[in-house]
């Protein structure tokens, strides 16, 4: 008797979640879904894990995926991107197996991309101005992905290729750096370092970063990883990140993976005079520490943040941190 009203219960709230999308089918408790790949409209929100067997699935949306993680748990993808257009969402699984998403955004759009040139060539521009700084250090927009590092990442660099071709000494420096440029809020702003993340790197490793060749997030190693390989066209760089939730506070970061595209673009430790279509290893890595520390991207007018949505060739400002950078580290530690 009362089995069947939690039932009922259970497929009114499917209805009321799922939005314009068809939930997958319910009959029963049961949930089926198609084999292969499946869309976040296969998977929408308020959909069971467990109903629909979904754990270990890949979800993909607008260029992006996740691999579902098991109950309690949630995992973000941030790529990276050339032109700035958008790929990376979370799936969040509740206690009970229930689906969430954040950061869902419509596929890419001639306009999002035509302003994301536009504002690649503003912060050139700005770049090589006396008052670029000032303009990093008076924007304090920053956002926040709701997970942090509560002990100490550690994390190992990959034993393949290194970007940039780097000595393994060498990658290892410039990441340790990068990484430290989060933990320690480094700015050419005068900013005091308040913030209390901490990492330490470990050994190189035979693992991988847990990223496809699509640039999704497959199921985790329990090994954060550092490493080059082959991402998307158009995606110089990934960071996926797990993390398990906490009652009143953000989630526990348990993994953080970043691989760098080193099949369709360069990087260097040195950009200089003569830098072409190359990316400073050191501004996209400090990007992706941010990500792995639970910074989100900003958005349009804050190209100046180490945390705006794209990556500059050439470009070595997003090194040192932003004002709103600051402030969202500030805000988590
Ligand atoms: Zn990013």
């Amino acid at each position: 008797m009362g089995k069947a009203v939690v039932a009922v219960a259970a497929v009114v709230s499917l209805a009321a979640l799922g939005g314009g999308a068809a939930p997958p089918r319910a009959e029963g408790g049961a949930c089926t879904l198609a084999p292969g790949a499946l869309t976040v409209d296969d998977l929408p929100a308020g959909s069971s894990v467990l109903d629909c067997e979904a754990v270990g699935r890949l979800v993909t949306h607008a260029g992006a995926g996740v691999t579902v993680p098991g109950p309690g748990m949630k995992v973000s993808v941030d790529a990276l991107t050339e032109d700035g257009s958008l790929h990376g969402f979370t799936l969040a699984v509740a206690a009970d197996g229930t689906v969430s998403y954040d950061d869902l955004t419509d596929a890419d759009t001639d306009a999002d991309a035509a302003s994301a040139h536009a504002h690649a060539h503003a912060r050139a521009s700005v770049a090589a101005a006396p008052g670029r700084a000032r303009a990093a250090c008076a924007d304090d927009a920053y956002a926040t992905a709701g997970h942090k590092e509560y002990d100490t990442y550690e994390w190992f660099l990959g034993d393949g290729t290194l970007p940039g071709n780097l000595a393994p000494d060498d990658a290892r420096r410039a990441l340790e750096d990068a990484i430290g440029t989060i933990t320690a809020s480094r700015n050419d702003c005068g900013f005091g370092d308040t913030v209390t993340a901490k990492a330490r790197f470990l050994s190189r490793t035979g693992n991988e970063a847990d990223i496809d060749r699509d640039a999704r997030c497959m199921a985790r190693d329990g090994v954060s990883v550092w490493d080059a390989g082959d991402l998307s066209r158009g995606v110089v760089a990934t960071t996926c990140s797990w993390s398990r939730a906490v009652s009143g506070g953000p989630d526990s970061l348990r993994e953080a993976d970043v691989r760098f595209n080193t099949r369709d673009y360069t990087f260097t430790d040195h950009p200089g005079e003569a830098c072409s279509n190359t990316y400073d290893l050191r501004s996209v890595a400090t990007h992706e520490a941010g990500h792995v520390f639970g910074l989100a991207h900003v958005g349009e007018s804050h190209e100046s943040q180490t945390m705006y949505t794209n990556s500059f060739a050439c470009s070595t400002t997003a090194r040192t941190l932003g004002r709103g950078d600051v402030l969202g580290l500030r805000a988590l530690y």
